[in-house]
């Protein structure tokens, strides 16, 4: 495979963009390469500068559930296009997605819309202290939630690929009010809340952490997360940007029969265009300005061209075989990456949930939490991801990332992932 192009541009933007990208994983540092500067997309399939094809497990990092260039966003999204891209003033889609989440999401009443997770997540924890009055909240080791100071405290993702629990640039006066606890550890949960309840506006997390790879919540653990929480009037946030319409059309809260009091959302709700959402109980959402004192706003928010794209998007996941799918596919990666570990006598853990997977390269047997997580062999993680690139097959570029599925996935796309896997297994 060449990648002369991809090389070409990649040293021109390092001259002109930090690391030469707009967001630290897309640089593929952790796995010592050079990124491959991508041209057009359809389906399941990427292709580079250089003419290169890929299957496609990133999928902009979850949001083209549909795959790439879908139809059925594509041709809505144009029509739309012509009658002006940003208002500043309200339109009626606004309305009608959140009615469309509002439905999937027994727990949410209302939703208030943002450019992106980050600002969702940010305004959800401000909410969350507006209305309790109080200052500290919980998160946990290895979950992301965007990169807003507050929750830049030992967050997944980025953060973690790179070795920066905590930012350079995070007054210690933010960090000292957030609480970093162990993910799938209810007992520090527990010991924290005796000590401190008077003072904890919210606990946040993914309820199916993806951002450390994925890790599954043990049995009655967000249950029990939520009568706590219920018992010390703490606010229950659940990230669910990632899980939010991709494990369920009502998310992790819908396995999981919980419902949380806010919940944040964003990537598959816009279909592929910048957004973010944070909704839940009207008496709390209540509180956020024009009605009430916590203030919020966006220029670019509610924008009408990524509102289309998430009402089409949803409305297109609107029927149970969707997710049924997805988990048929994933569970096909799953089970062919057992057998080629088997066969080639590789020591890897894959945790799954439907159509997010994680390959973690690790002899310990199990990941609960991010203490396991980074135990995880990078290096080796290095040579299965730059294989896999060469084979054709375009996986998460960091051991703390999930791998995604469209429905544009056939059997044998995954077949062909499984030969590459194969190929490159044996040498890892
Ligand atoms: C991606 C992500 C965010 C941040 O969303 P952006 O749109 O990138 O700001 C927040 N929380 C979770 C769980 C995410 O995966």
């Amino acid at each position: 495979m060449k990648h002369a192009k991809s090389k070409k541009y990649f040293k021109e933007a390092k001259k002109v963009i930090p690391g030469g990208v707009n967001s630290p994983v897309r640089a593929f540092k952790a796995v010592g390469g050079c990124p491959v500067f991508i041209d057009k997309a359809k389906g399941a399939y990427i292709y580079d500068v250089d003419g290169n094809k890929y299957i496609d497990y990133v999928l902009s990092w979850g949001p083209m559930i549909l795959g790439h260039a879908n139809d059925k966003i594509l041709k809505p999204v144009s029509r739309l296009l012509k009658n002006g891209t940003s208002f500043g003033a309200p339109t009626r889609r606004e309305v009608e997605l959140a009615q469309l989440v509002a439905k999937a999401y027994p727990s949410i009443e209302k939703v208030r819309l943002t450019s992106s997770g980050t600002e969702a997540a940010m305004s959800a924890i401000r909410l969350a202290r507006g209305y309790t009055g109080r200052d500290k909240i919980i998160k946990f080791e290895g979950c992301y939630h965007g990169h807003y100071d507050s929750l830049l405290v030992k967050a997944g993702s980025g953060a973690a690929t790179f070795g920066v629990p905590s930012s350079a640039g995070v007054n210690a006066s933010f960090a000292k009010d957030t609480i970093t606890l162990p993910y799938n550890d209810l007992e520090s949960v527990k010991k924290v809340i005796r000590k401190e309840k008077n003072k904890i506006a919210c606990l946040i997390l993914e309820p199916i952490p993806a951002n450390m790879g994925v890790v599954l919540p043990e049995r009655n653990y967000l249950k029990a997360l939520r009568k706590i929480t219920e018992e010390n009037d703490i606010i229950l946030i659940f990230d669910e940007v990632i899980t939010g319409f991709r494990v369920a059309l009502g998310g992790a809260q819908e396995i999981y029969n919980i419902k949380p009091d806010l919940t944040v959302l964003g990537k598959i709700i816009g279909g592929g265009f910048p957004i973010g959402a944070f909704a839940g109980k009207a008496k709390i959402m209540n509180c956020l300005s024009p009605d009430g004192s916590v203030y919020q706003a966006g220029t670019l928010s509610g924008n009408p061209i990524a509102v289309e794209a998430g009402i089409n998007t949803i409305k297109a996941l609107r029927n149970k075989k969707a997710y049924k799918q997805l988990d048929r596919k994933g569970e096909l990666f799953e089970d062919g990456l057992r057998k080629i570990s088997d066969r080639t006598g590789t020591k890897i853990v894959i945790n799954r949930f439907g159509s997010l997977l994680t390959v973690f390269f690790t002899t310990q047997g199990s990941v609960k939490n991010y203490a396991d997580a980074a135990k995880c062999d990078a290096a080796k993680f290095g040579k299965y991801f730059g294989g896999m690139l060469d084979q054709g097959v375009y996986c998460a570029p960091s051991q703390f990332e999930a791998n995604f599925l469209s429905v544009k996935h056939t059997v044998k796309d995954i077949e062909r992932t499984l030969e590459a896997a194969e190929k490159v297994l044996m040498g890892v």
